[in-house]
């Protein structure tokens, strides 16, 4: 099996065996969403060295995830102006093209929830929230243990949720939207204006000064606001923070569950619990893998 991880601004290929464990991955940097044919490239040539890697050349499977917004029925990105280059195009049928591996398509939040509940902290949960939050802010969702995509495949937009009395201008061309203000674009440079340019690193056992731990305090809180309202709607049993701000400072994670017991009805927020994901960055291939494998033995 093969699982693709395509971001916006890396692609991580991997292989897995027939049970959906992970063999062996490959990951190379770039600004995917400016250029769709090059990243499909850089995805068909991952998969190539990764299955020599793993010493696998038969592949039945590819499971792709993407941090973009794929219509159901077409298997076809439907994308703002930003992300212009990937509009109209149906990955599956890029990849398989180049790959000759028959490959579908899911939404990469998604599939991170399927990873975090196959083998990571919401392993045996039937109603999980997952988030991926990196550059971009996407929501998986697993409800009743089924995964739901809504009607068209779209379900889980959650970066472009409006934030009362926010108005910075969002890459999909409206303002105000949680992705432009909590995103771990936005929170860098939030850090490089507030010291005179410079990266300050934020990593989990990082000191930070007394201004980045403001700006993680205050963008936890602001996404575990918008947490609170969706678990009031929704009841899951386990919200995942997954993505690269998984691994931040832990004031940002602190800040999500703040807001989460702060905001959310009192019974709701005392079933809830708010956890990191665990599979280190890596749910989503995990996610991918465990579905190449289910659908592979199914037809069997
Ligand atoms: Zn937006």
């Amino acid at each position: 099996m093969v699982a693709l991880d395509i971001g916006h601004t890396r692609v991580i290929a991997a292989i897995g065996d027939s049970r959906g464990n992970l063999v062996a991955s490959e990951r190379r940097e770039m600004d995917v969403d400016v250029d769709s044919t090059a990243a499909l490239d850089v995805a068909a040539r991952l998969i190539s060295a990764v299955s020599t890697m793993a010493g696998s050349p038969v592949i039945a499977k590819c499971v792709a995830a993407f941090a973009l917004p794929i219509e159901a029925e077409s298997g076809r990105v439907r994308a703002s102006v930003g992300l212009s280059a990937w509009d109209g195009i149906a990955p599956g049928d890029e990849i398989f093209k180049r790959t000759g591996i028959p490959t579908h398509v899911e939404n990469d939040a998604l599939l991170g929830a399927l990873g975090e509940i196959g083998a990571g902290v919401a392993a045996g949960k039937r109603d999980v929230l997952y988030l991926k939050v990196s550059h971009g802010i996407g929501a998986g969702l697993v409800l009743g243990g089924r995964p739901y995509r809504g009607a068209n495949g779209l379900a889980g937009d959650i970066g472009h949720i409006k934030v009362a009395g926010r108005s910075e201008l969002c890459r999909c061309g409206e303002r105000g939207c949680l992705e432009a203000t909590i995103s771990l674009t936005s929170i860098a440079d939030q850090i490089a204006a507030t010291h005179h340019g410079a990266e300050v690193p934020f990593g989990a056992h990082d000191a930070i000064d007394a201004v980045t731990s403001r700006i993680l305090q205050d963008a936890g809180r602001e996404l575990g606001a918008v947490v609170a309202q969706v678990a009031n709607l929704l009841n899951p049993e386990c919200v995942v923070i997954g993505g690269t701000m998984a691994t931040a400072h832990a004031t940002f994670f602190e800040g999500i569950q703040w807001a989460v017991r702060e905001y959310a009805r009192p019974t709701i927020a005392a079933r809830t619990e708010v956890r990191l994901a665990a599979l280190d960055g890596l749910s989503t291939l995990h996610g991918a893998l465990l579905i190449a494998a289910r659908t592979v033995v199914a037809a069997r």
